[in-house]
């Protein structure tokens, strides 16, 4: 593993990206029999405060999403689609191309260009050239780590599930999966912020070894590397995970798994205040904050697929 620095504790630390909010492509197409799920988001989410899970993931309320986030879907996208080119032309020239094509296809979501006009409006936001200029580094930065005429991903943006003996669905999106012609599999995550500090970087890992559970279930092989590229600063994580060390982690997450269960049945989220509170979008409905929760939907998480205990009537 590579040293690591010192690192503010970032926004990001809570935030989710945009794929994974309520709505977003990590979630089901509305159209789907919906049945509860278990993403690394959602399980740090419940860690990191069950309230916050619940509002997220049951309640489905809105987030506002903001423009750290937005560049980080838009460089994931530039990046991704960097992969579609033959690899001798996937050159640093080639990737600054591909930021306006990436910029439009995402500006057609009407809430993302509200929030830039909105923040337009502020005295110390960024302007769009300053912004997409931003967007701009990052790519240039991931050529310091690494030589993407020398990969074929077998995967990009992609879907990784299993449903484990005990019905416990484990769902999530891998940047990048590539295949060894030995059979050797590497994960691959982008991050667009600086290398956290240790106990953050525990939380990244966590996500890493998520994806290398569901891929051992799936696909019977341990992942040779985990590795993360942290576009800000240019350092690269890197990880080799073992049999045993996931089969702890697959206990770990049934036991948050198991917790879940028992606040939803029981319909008590309790709130956790931290200083990540101060990117939380709902203090206002926060105890901790004077706030009050919404009454608990009931209904909505039946249909979702969740084991409610009968509602019991308290005066
Ligand atoms: S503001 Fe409330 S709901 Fe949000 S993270 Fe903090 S304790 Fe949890």
């Amino acid at each position: 593993m590579t040293a690591l620095h010192p690192d503010p504790v970032s926004p990001a630390s809570l935030e989710a990206p945009v794929r994974d909010v309520p709505g977003g492509p990590d979630e089901p197409p509305a159209t789907a029999p919906r049945r509860p799920s278990l993403s690394p988001s959602r399980a740090a989410d419940f860690k990191t405060c069950p309230l916050l899970y619940r509002f997220r993931t049951i309640d489905r309320l809105p987030e506002r999403k903001s423009l750290a986030a937005v560049r980080g879907t838009l460089v994931h996208s530039i990046l991704e689609k960097l992969y579609d080119l033959p690899a001798r032309e996937r050159t640093p020239e080639a990737a600054q191309q591909l930021l306006t094509p990436a910029w439009e296809e995402l500006s057609a979501d009407p809430a993302i260009t509200e929030l830039f006009e909105a923040a337009e409006s502020g005295e110390q936001a960024p302007s769009l050239e300053q912004w997409l200029a931003s967007a701009g580094k990052l790519v240039e930065s991931y050529f310091t780590l690494e030589d993407p005429t020398r990969i074929q991903p077998e995967g990009r943006e992609q879907l990784v599930e299993v449903t484990l003996p005990d019905g416990l669905l484990l769902r999530g999106f891998v940047d990048r999966l590539d295949v060894a012609p030995s059979g050797a599999l590497r994960v691959v995550d982008y991050k667009t912020g600086s290398m956290p500090r240790e106990a953050f970087e525990a939380k990244a890992l966590f996500q890493m070894k998520f994806y290398a559970l569901v891929l051992w279930r799936t696909r019977g092989v341990v992942a040779s590397q985990l590795k993360l590229l942290y576009l800000a600063g240019g350092d690269a994580l890197t990880y080799a995970p073992d049999e045993g060390e996931l089969v702890r982690f697959e206990r770990t997450l049934r036991a948050i798994w198991s917790a879940i269960e028992r606040a939803v049945a029981t319909q008590d989220f309790r709130p956790n205040r931290t200083r990540l509170c101060d990117w939380c979008d709902h203090q206002a409905l926060c105890p901790s904050f004077g706030g009050t929760p919404p009454p608990f939907p009931a209904e909505a998480a039946a249909a979702a697929g969740w084991a409610t205990l009968p509602v019991v009537e308290r005066d």
